[in-house]
């Protein structure tokens, strides 16, 4: 294993979408062809419903080893004006619907959630839901910080519909915490969980960070255990992605020589994964665990599980809208990305503009390719046929594929192939073997993260 982890250990993209974005191209795109096909989307699949994904960008403090688009802040009139702007930005989207649009999904994201009051998310979610239509099966979540949800927030959202949350751990042992300025005891997370489930949440997630600097299998083992005494529904099980070359100061708060090496990460995962499968849980693509009675786990079984910018998803919508600063939508047939400044944002939005600043319209390669990827991600195996080797150069794949296969990660079959049980852990570089744009073209810049 030690062999295949350095082997493969290379800069890749997590595929929250294909193609991914440093390979999305702008001259093929404009604000008419995404509107177009925001249309398009809407139309051919009316009785689906839509997904709608809330950026909530501002923080409190700055936890050193985060990826997300945030602005920190302990002024909170930023409140009221970025909410006015977001449902103002929803109402554009809808002006360019014929009928009332269906909500199936509705994530909050951030930035930390809870950072707004709960009487202003609920105005948010009272907004959004007046220009639609709930649709019967929602599902409605959000991230909480358990350092700053309060039972009125959980209770709050419950009212609008929300049963399902998750909570950001990462890590419970003081050392890495004062590292990523993310002071957390469990006590906190004990408290939101039990308020969560008592209020009547159906499921509670924890997300838990292994990688991250001075942090040792112990540690590992410690937070799981604690974790598993709380028996969340769902446990996000990340690496951590280190790319300060990205995200600026934030995540150079301490020195590559304080990360643990690929190996030792490897191990802290490996254990970590052996740990939660005796503990019950069950292994739902890349990095997910979930209850056998969860949502994400059953729809695992029955083939409808699903990836996009939120990651893992029981279900698909072909349409998905990214509301708020950086957010990103997807309409199956292209995706959009809103800008990243606040004042921009909320400037743009006020004159009447769908505030996006790229995207990227899909070819039938790209449309075909993306089927392969999301059936790896979210099936661990996939199917080809003889039309789709006229339309993609199927010969590159299968010699992308090779190496993989005598490494024992893949099976091969004429026209399919299947992920082993070894090679689950680089479903990534599986992916990567059907990312021909990827191999036409490296990035210019150390955009990803490493795949291990
Ligand atoms: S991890 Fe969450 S709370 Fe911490 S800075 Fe990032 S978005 Fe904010």
């Amino acid at each position: 294993m030690c062999e295949l982890v350095q082997k493969y250990n290379v800069p890749g993209p997590r595929y929250t979408s294909y193609p991914t974005v440093p390979y999305w191209e702008d001259d093929n795109f404009s604000g008419k062809k995404w509107r177009s096909s925001v249309l398009r989307a809407f139309e051919e699949h009316p009785g689906e419903g839509i997904s709608i994904y809330v950026h909530l960008p501002f923080c409190e403090s700055m936890c050193t080893f985060c990826g997300c688009h945030k602005r920190i802040t302990k002024r909170h009139e930023v409140e009221v004006p970025y909410i006015k702007a977001v449902l103002k930005e929803w109402e554009l989207y809808v002006a360019l619907m014929e009928s009332k649009p269906v909500i199936k999904e509705l994530h909050l994201g951030g930035g930390t959630p809870t950072f707004f009051s709960p009487e202003h998310l609920k105005m948010l979610i009272e907004g959004i839901l007046q220009l639609g239509k709930k649709a019967h099966d929602i599902e409605f979540s959000f991230e909480g910080h358990p350092n700053n949800t309060t039972k009125e927030h959980l209770q709050a959202l419950y009212e609008v519909g929300f049963r399902r949350v998750c909570f950001g751990v990462q890590d419970y042992n003081l050392t890495v915490q004062r590292a990523i300025n993310r002071i957390q005891p469990f006590e906190n997370v004990k408290k939101v969980t039990e308020w969560a489930r008592n209020i009547g949440y159906t499921s509670v997630g924890h997300d838990i960070i292994y990688g991250l600097p001075f942090q040792n299998c112990d540690d590992v083992e410690q937070t799981i255990m604690k974790t598993n005494a709380l028996k969340p529904d769902r446990i996000a099980f990340y690496s951590y992605a280190h790319v300060p070359w990205l995200k600026g100061n934030g995540q150079r708060g301490y020195d590559e020589a304080d990360l643990p090496s690929a190996v030792e990460k490897k191990a802290q995962y490996e254990m970590g994964k052996r740990m939660l499968t005796e503990f019950g849980y069950k292994d739902v693509g890349m990095d997910h665990f979930a209850l056998p009675t969860d949502d994400l786990y059953l729809a695992l079984i029955n083939g409808s599980l699903h990836r996009n910018f939120m990651g893992y998803t029981p279900s698909k919508t072909q349409l998905m809208i990214g509301l708020g600063v950086s957010s990103i939508s997807d309409s199956w047939y292209g995706f959009a990305q809103n800008v990243k400044s606040v004042e921009e944002y909320e400037d743009l939005v006020t004159h009447g503009v769908i505030p996006i600043f790229k995207g990227h319209i899909l070819s039938s390669e790209d449309e075909l390719l993306r089927r392969h990827i999301l059936n790896i991600m979210c099936q661990f195996k996939t199917t080809w046929t003889e039309e789709e080797e006229q339309v993609a150069d199927f010969q590159k794949i299968r010699e992308n594929l090779s190496e993989l296969k005598s490494d024992g990660l893949v099976e091969i079959k004429e026209k399919s192939i299947t992920v082993t049980e070894k090679g689950r852990p680089f479903v990534r570089n599986i992916s990567m073997a059907f990312d021909l744009k990827l191999h036409r073209k490296k990035p210019d810049t150390r955009i990803f993260s490493m795949t291990v």
